[in-house]
């Protein structure tokens, strides 16, 4: 997923950036309110994480701007204020959940892969499925006709936009901001790269290639007929 998480705190947010890039994830973040609801904008997030004290505008502040403006990204609050106003009042703001600080590691991701099967995949199947090509996004694994692909974070954070978008032609814009950092340079050829490697890992030993490029225009993944 593609996850925002503004935070003022400078050590919980290396901290939990770090944990959450580990986990698969591409994580921006974003000092102040300020900053985080420019960056919500036009960042194309899938989950906002969002700390309730921070310097100028409060989280608060930035969900109620957010959801006025009709933006219904995900957003977890993340606060030390553990009272129960507090959290009645971040899900009348329209939060999806409201984690109190302290919180562990694992409780954040627990919360995170809730939001992440009631929102982005559905209530039923985490397994994503495309021919014989297979993507469980719980268990972090791919395969391809029963066999395990190893990939790199990267390639996996790739081919998960791909397979959940299977069949439309996807510009290298369009991959740049759900697949990498704000701030990455989408005429650099690292999005070329890194194709090459999914494609060499789950087509090359395959006789009906899945993973075709769109000349001038883009990637898909896509079944066709031989
Ligand atoms: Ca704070």
């Amino acid at each position: 997923m593609k996850i925002l998480y503004v935070e003022d705190d400078p050590t919980a947010r290396s901290y939990i950036r770090k944990g959450l890039q580990e986990h698969g994830n591409v994580v921006d973040v974003a000092e102040s309110g300020d900053d985080g609801l420019e960056k919500a904008a036009i960042g194309a997030y899938d989950l906002l994480l969002l700390d309730v004290g921070l310097p100028g505008m409060s989280g608060f502040e930035l969900l109620r701007q957010l959801r006025a403006v009709g933006d219904s990204t995900p957003v977890l609050v993340l606060s030390a204020r553990g009272e129960v106003s507090d959290r009645i009042r971040g899900l009348n703001l329209g939060a999806d959940d409201y984690l109190p600080k302290p919180f562990a590691f694992a409780e954040l991701l627990a919360r995170i892969q809730a939001i992440r099967r009631r929102v982005v995949t559905g209530p039923a199947d985490p397994v994503l499925r495309l021919a014989d090509l297979e993507l469980d996004a719980g268990a972090h694994r791919v395969q391809r006709a029963g066999r395990v692909v190893a990939l790199t974070r990267k390639e996996f954070v790739l081919l998960e936009y791909l397979m959940r978008n299977a069949g439309q032609v996807l510009s290298r814009t369009m991959i740049t901001e759900k697949v990498w950092d704000y701030g990455f340079d989408s005429h650099s050829n690292v999005i070329d790269v890194h194709i090459a490697h999914l494609r060499r890992k789950i087509d090359r030993d395959f006789e009906r290639k899945l993973l075709h490029t769109v000349k001038g225009v883009g990637y898909v993944l896509e079944e066709r007929e031989p």
